[in-house]
């Protein structure tokens, strides 16, 4: 403080340095998009994750010390594609009028039938009605572009770091497209026919489609829904007649269904899968790229049928 006093102008000289420096409060819906907010804004972005470690998106209801958190950020980070429509309702609410970047800008949507998978709520006798499933995540080049969408939010935001923020997101990117070729690799290892797990839930779609591992879920895209017990009987009757041995919990959905799947089909429960959310920072999967290892560890030996 006596140096800054010396200066002939303090606040010319010291007022911009400080205010470039000062972090900027971002609030991502979820743990998912706070990794990839990390990654691409460093120690420029002061991050709150609404829905924290091992905790459930589909559904969730915000608490008034969320909105409280909303009212201090400059910036959002959502999902979209469904999956936190309550971000939405919460800055509505607040009418908060800071920069909105919703990561999955750009990504081609799967589209599932909402009856046939369980959508968590009632849609009043829609039928056949589409939805896109939302985990665009559990694919590696997803998650690359997710951090493209976030540099371009960040950059417009905060206009002076924006090559910062590219440059983060450029070795972001490259980190993914290994982490995805990996991955292929990995799958590799597996006969073409042992490709099978069943999770508790439908958060694996982008996975299989991009890795060619196919992903049976007693429950549907929301960890809410309940399986009919047809549902359930013709799960029983694959994992039996196909042999499936790679059969997991997630970290967010209640296990009891699958448990009880798992006992009446007579196979084993190989661990839990991180799906819709990381872990602690001691857990398994505390980043994105420690997610992805974690999950082939466990599939890998499970689908080969390896005790
Ligand atoms: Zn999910």
């Amino acid at each position: 403080m006596l140096r800054r006093s010396l200066l002939a102008t303090p606040g010319l000289l010291l007022a911009a340095p400080l205010r470039a420096q000062a972090p900027l409060p971002l609030v991502a819906s979820f743990s998912i998009l706070a990794d990839i907010a990390r990654e691409v804004g460093g120690d420029r972005l002061r991050i709150r994750s609404i829905v924290g470690p091992d905790q459930d998106s589909h559904g969730f209801q915000p608490r008034p010390s969320d909105a409280e958190a909303l009212r201090g950020a400059r910036v959002v980070v959502q999902n979209g594609l469904g999956f936190d429509n309550w971000m939405r309702r919460m800055r509505e609410a607040a009418n908060w009028q800071g920069r909105v970047i919703t990561a999955t800008t750009g990504i081609a949507p799967i589209e599932m039938d909402a009856h046939h998978h369980g959508h968590g709520h009632s849609h009043g006798g829609a039928g056949n009605r589409r939805v896109p499933d939302p985990h665009v995540w559990q694919d590696a080049r997803h998650v690359g572009r997710m951090a493209q969408n976030i540099a371009d939010g960040l950059a417009a935001a905060d206009a002076p770091n924006a090559a910062g923020y590219r440059e983060r997101a450029g070795a972001y990117v490259a980190r993914m497209e290994a982490l995805d070729a990996w991955v292929r690799a990995q799958v590799a290892t597996v006969p073409a026919e042992r490709r099978r797990v069943i999770t508790s839930h439908d958060a694996f779609g982008y996975f299989a489609r991009s890795y060619g591992v196919e992903f049976l879920a007693p429950q549907g895209v929301s960890a809410h829904s309940e399986p009919s017990a047809a549902q359930v009987a013709n799960l029983i009757r694959q994992i039996r007649e196909r042999q499936i041995t790679a059969v997991f919990m997630d970290n967010v959905s209640n296990p009891a269904t699958l448990n009880r799947l798992a006992t009446e089909a007579g196979v084993r429960i190989r661990g839990r899968l991180y799906a819709d959310a990381l872990s602690r920072a001691d857990g398994p999967a505390p980043n994105i790229e420690a997610m992805f290892r974690h999950n082939l560890g466990l599939m890998l030996p499970a689908m080969r049928g390896e005790a």
